[in-house]
């Protein structure tokens, strides 16, 4: 017992939320990786969102929004529970009798599992920004020649509770989504390794760009990760932000190869499968590297960085 607390008092991820809490920037909500977030640290996600328009401008994607949750029906459909069932999250109601009310009531006062009076709703927190990209392109018909490429930025949820302030339960994700043929798809990720880099390059952050996988769930998750890897599907820009060793995944580059593309049958024109490719940025990740390596106060931040984030758009 004695240790554990010992280890947990000399973890610097403990140590920095600490500190981020200390200056105000995060606020505590009571369960780990729930936050509140202060004035200062939205401007520096909103002033880094601003960014990444800039630098993906002269493409032309095309903006979408969406609230933080898809159809379940899309849910089910993207596959999600057989990759990463620990990280999801649904949406419950009440939709009971008065009785079932009574009950409820009860169970809350005694100290009772009252969330079982619930049932699963149509809503489910969003996983990934790109989940509702898919549905929606595929319900447009058959792509046009050029493709598609869109803007997409939204709250994520996954269950993951970590005293690292970088891995949240919530948080927010900017991506670029391009839907084409295999060539398009891969021209895309192509540039936006290169972008990503001169971005965050330019924003003064030690980094480095590695071959990744993901988190898949379970022995035949082992499988998936192993094969993400050898076929080089996934990369992330990494930059140490409470360890050197274990640097911190701030932006992904993701090709899923037809993978998309056949869940909804998104076709080419010559009647193809679609490949799609995804470029995501980690806000909070990015904010948390910036506040790491420049310090608390973003008036203190070395010049070309502040020229770079509060320059003109
Ligand atoms: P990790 O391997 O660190 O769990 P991931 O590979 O699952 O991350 P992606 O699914 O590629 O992450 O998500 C895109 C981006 O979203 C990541 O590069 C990261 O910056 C950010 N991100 C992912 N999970 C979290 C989280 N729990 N808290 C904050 N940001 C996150
Ligand atoms: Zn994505």
């Amino acid at each position: 017992m004695t240790t554990e607390v010992q280890v947990s008092a000399a973890d610097p991820q403990a140590a920095y939320l600490e500190e981020l809490v200390r200056h105000g920037l995060l606020i505590p909500m009571g369960v780990p990786g729930l936050y509140g977030r202060s004035g200062l640290f939205e401007e520096v996600v909103e002033r880094f969102d601003a960014a990444i328009s800039r630098h993906g401008r002269e493409d032309g994607a095309e903006v979408m929004r969406f609230p933080p949750a898809v159809n379940r029906r899309d849910f089910e459909t993207s596959e999600y529970l057989k990759s990463f069932p620990h990280l999801a999250g649904t949406v419950h109601s009440f939709d009971g009798s008065e009785r079932d009310h009574h009950t409820l009531l009860r169970r809350l006062e005694e100290g009772e599992d009252w969330t079982a009076m619930q049932k699963a709703t149509d809503v489910v927190m969003t996983p990934a920004a790109c989940y509702p990209i898919y549905p929606t392109i595929a319900k447009r018909g058959t792509l046009p020649a050029e493709g598609a490429l869109v803007d997409v930025f939204s709250y994520c949820f996954r269950h993951e509770p970590s005293l690292d302030p970088a891995r949240m339960q919530l948080f927010r994700m900017r991506e670029y989504v391009r839907v084409g043929t295999p060539e398009q798809v891969m021209s895309f990720r192509e540039s936006w390794l290169q972008r990503g880099r001169a971005l965050m390059e330019s924003l003064g952050v030690p980094l480095e760009i590695d071959l990744a996988n993901d988190p898949f769930f379970g022995r035949a998750g082992k499988m998936l990760s192993a094969n993400q890897r050898d076929q080089g599907l996934k990369f992330e820009l990494l930059i140490p932000i409470t360890s050197t060793e274990k640097p911190t995944a701030c932006l992904s580059f993701n090709y899923h190869q037809e993978h998309f593309g056949h869940l909804w049958d998104i076709r080419t024109p010559d009647g193809e499968l679609a490949h799609t490719a995804c470029v995501g940025f980690g806000m909070e990740r990015v904010a948390l590297a910036l506040f790491k390596h420049h310090g608390f106060d973003p008036r203190e931040w070395p010049a070309p960085v502040r020229a770079l984030l509060w320059g003109r758009d």
